[in-house]
C-alpha cells in the first residue's frame, strides 16, 4: 500500500534511538523527509546515516533538549512547516511517590505533557491551513494500566491523554488527526533501564524481572521497535484521515481488559 506521504516533512522528537527512531525510519521508508531531534549529536549522526542508507529522503538533525523552550525553538526552526509531528521524550524516573518532589513532578509534566502540547500549539494551525497534518504522541501502556512505581509517568501522560481527547475532535474536518500510541514492553535502552530500576527496588536480578515481565505478555516476547514504527507510519498515512483521538495499545496482548 502507498501511504501517500512522499515528499512530506516529519519532525520526530527524541528520535535518535528506540521508538522515536523506529517511527522516523518507517516514515522515511514511505518517502517522508525527516528532522530528528535528540540531545546527543553522536547518536543523531548514526541514526541519520542509517535512514539515508535505507531511503532516498532528506534527513536533518537537531541536537537539543526537546523539553526546554530553547530546544523546541531549535527543532521548530529546522522544520518550518511539518506535515507530521511525532511527540516523544524520555520517560520520568521510577520510584516511590513519597520521594517525589515538586521539581520531579514539574520535570515530568514538562517532558511528557507540556512539551507535546507546546509543539502541537506551534504546528497545528499551519497543518489546518495546508489541509494535512498527522500528530502522533508516544505515551505508554501505563496510561491504560498504571505501573505503580511509575507514578510520575502515569500522572503526566494521563494529563496529556485527557487534553488530546478534547483537541483531537477539533481537527479532523481539516484532514489533521491527533492520536496516541501506547507502547507496552519494547526492547529499547529505556526499557532496560526500567528493568534495572525494578530489580534494584525489588532485590531481584534483571533477568528475573525480565522473565516476570515476559510471563505477563501473551506474545511471549518484547516488542520490536520496528513494529511500533510501522504502526506509527500507518496512523500518519493519507488512508488514516478518519482516525483521530485514539489510543493505540501495542503490547503483545499484555493488557487483559475487553476495551
Ligand atoms: P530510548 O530507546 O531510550 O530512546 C530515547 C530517545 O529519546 C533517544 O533518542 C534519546 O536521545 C531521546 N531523548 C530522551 N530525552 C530527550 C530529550 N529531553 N530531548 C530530546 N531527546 C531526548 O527510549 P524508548 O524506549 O524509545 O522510549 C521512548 C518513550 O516511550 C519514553 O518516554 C518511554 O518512557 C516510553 N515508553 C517506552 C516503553 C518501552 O518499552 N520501550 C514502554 C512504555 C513507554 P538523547 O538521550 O541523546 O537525547
Amino acid at each position: 500500500m502507498d501511504f501517500g506521504l512522499k515528499g512530506k516533512w516529519a519532525l520526530v522528537c527524541a528520535g535518535s534511538k528506540g521508538l522515536g527512531f523506529a517511527c522516523a525510519e518507517a516514515l522515511a521508508e514511505e518517502g517522508v523527509n525527516i528532522v530528528l531531534v535528540a540531545r546527543g549529536q553522536e547518536a543523531l549522526d548514526v541514526a541519520a546515516q542509517r535512514i539515508r542508507k535505507a531511503a532516498s529522503v532528506e534527513v536533518k538533525t537537531v541536537a537539543a533538549d526537546i523539553t526546554s523552550v530553547e530546544g523546541r525553538s531549535l527543532a521548530l526552526e529546522a522544520t518550518a512547516s511539518p506535515d507530521i509531528l511525532i511527540n516523544n521524550a524520555g520517560g520520568p524516573p521510577a520510584g516511590d511517590f513519597r520521594t517525589f518532589t515538586s521539581e520531579d513532578w514539574i520535570k515530568a509534566l514538562e517532558a511528557n505533557m507540556l512539551t507535546p502540547i507546546e509543539l502541537i500549539k506551534a504546528v497545528l494551525d499551519g497543518m489546518i491551513e495546508r489541509k494535512f497534518g498527522r500528530i502522533v504522541n508516544i505515551t505508554s501502556a501505563a496510561v491504560k494500566a498504571p505501573i505503580p512505581i511509575l507514578g510520575l509517568s502515569n500522572g503526566a501522560r494521563a494529563g496529556l491523554t485527557g487534553f488530546i481527547a478534547g483537541l483531537s475532535r477539533q481537527t479532523p474536518m481539516h484532514n489533521v488527526t491527533i492520536n496516541n500510541i501506547l507502547p507496552g514492553a519494547f526492547a529499547t535502552e529505556t526499557m532496560r533501564g526500567r528493568m534495572e530500576a525494578m530489580a534494584k527496588q525489588s532485590g531481584k536480578t534483571v533477568d528475573e524481572i525480565a522473565q516476570q515481565r515476559l510471563n505477563a505478555i501473551p506474545a511471549g516476547r518484547f516488542g520490536e521497535p520496528k513494529e511500533f514504527g510501522q504502526l506509527c507510519a500507518y496512523i500518519c498515512s493519507s488512508q488514516a484521515s478518519y482516525i483521530t483521538g485514539q489510543n493505540f495499545l501495542i503490547d503483545g496482548g499484555g493488557y487483559p481488559g475487553t476495551l
